[in-house]
């Protein structure tokens, strides 16, 4: 009998099987920060061809060219415009992730990891 509970106890784990995207630490700053990069300079150079596009679009009076330089220029707008967005949403990302994995100390007031046995400040179990 008390083997059989003690075995069950061990099977029912917390969320089995799904994988907690923030066990390991908030959302990687690395991977927001190159995304933000990679953006800049794709941005960056759709503006740079759509310069020289319209330019020589404009200089040799083909139509075509102005008007495909004014969509890559307006391709690197959009994409300069994520990078603030990419920010609020990684902002949020790591709001979430400290409400879900914070726990407040009773005595001190401190903030824990909720894997945390004691509390940092003050030693108590949490
Ligand atoms: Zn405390």
């Amino acid at each position: 009998m008390d083997e059989r509970a003690s075995a069950g106890h061990e099977i029912i784990g917390p969320a089995a099987g799904i994988k907690d995207p923030y066990a390991d630490g908030p959302p990687e700053w690395g991977k927001l920060d190159l995304q933000r990069m990679l953006l800049a300079g794709l941005a960056f150079m759709a503006l740079f061809f759509a310069f020289g596009l319209f330019l020589g679009g404009s200089l040799s009076g083909m139509q075509g060219m102005v008007i495909v330089s004014l969509v890559l220029a307006a391709a690197g707008i959009i994409m300069l415009a994520m990078r603030p967005l990419l920010l609020r949403r990684h902002r949020r990302q790591v709001t979430r992730w400290r409400e879900d994995n914070h726990v407040q100390c009773q005595y001190c007031g401190g903030t824990g990891h909720r894997s945390d046995h004691q509390c940092r400040f003050c030693g108590a179990p949490l």
